[in-house]
């Protein structure tokens, strides 16, 4: 199984170019965001403990997204691997990645990191607010709380990965094709 990381800051475009990638590539999109929305909507014991983490800005939990991750891992076949949207977002969700996979003696096949500059996080997170209705993304401080968490807790995992030879970064500034066409190019090589 292949392993990809779609990384990068909230508003990168993450989950607009997940679509053609798992499309193109037989693979299977985990977005924890989303797993997590679903578990929100669904009024379990989990989306609550996690809906005011996210509404404030802040990670929920390691363990929870750390659990929901090995479940997908474990359910799903009839795939050419997996990709990973929103995780992982801490050095310590990063290890326990490493080891799930040296379970089976899998690994990380590549890092695909989209970045974009902090302001056009909060132009690309405004402009999503008015499409999709996010509670998250409608708010100033949670954005800008965000913006934060990311810088501090998910940014680390650019040197973590660089270190072990698998980060690959492409300008996410360009429109949705051309910034598709450049994450194609990449991804063909493995
Ligand atoms: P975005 O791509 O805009 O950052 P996501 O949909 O990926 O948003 O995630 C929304 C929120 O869900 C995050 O701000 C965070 O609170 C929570 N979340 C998602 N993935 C994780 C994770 N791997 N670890 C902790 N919290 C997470």
């Amino acid at each position: 199984m292949k392993y990809f990381i779609l990384f990068g800051p909230p508003g990168a475009g993450k989950g607009t170019q997940a679509t053609s990638m798992v499309e193109k590539y037989n693979l299977r999109h985990i977005s924890t965001g989303e797993l997590l929305r679903k578990e929100i909507a669904a009024g379990s014991e989990l989306g609550l403990k996690a809906k005011s983490l996210i509404d404030s800005g802040a990670l929920v939990p390691d363990e929870i997204v750390e659990g929901m991750i090995e479940s997908e891992f474990r359910t799903v076949k009839d795939v050419n691997g997996f990709l990973l949207d929103g995780f992982p977002r801490t050095t310590a969700q990063a290890e326990a990645l490493d080891k799930m996979l040296a379970k089976t003696s899998e690994e990380v096949t590549a890092v695909v990191s989209i970045m974009i500059p902090d302001e056009m996080i909060k132009e690309r997170i405004k402009h999503r607010a008015s499409i999709e209705g996010r509670a998250d993304d409608a708010n100033d401080d949670t954005i800008n709380n965000r913006i934060k968490t990311y810088h501090e807790k998910t940014e680390p995992l650019v040197e973590y990965y660089k270190g072990k030879g698998k980060y690959n970064e492409i300008d996410g500034t360009g429109t949705i094709e051309e910034v598709r066409t450049k994450i194609f190019g990449m991804m063909d090589k493995f």
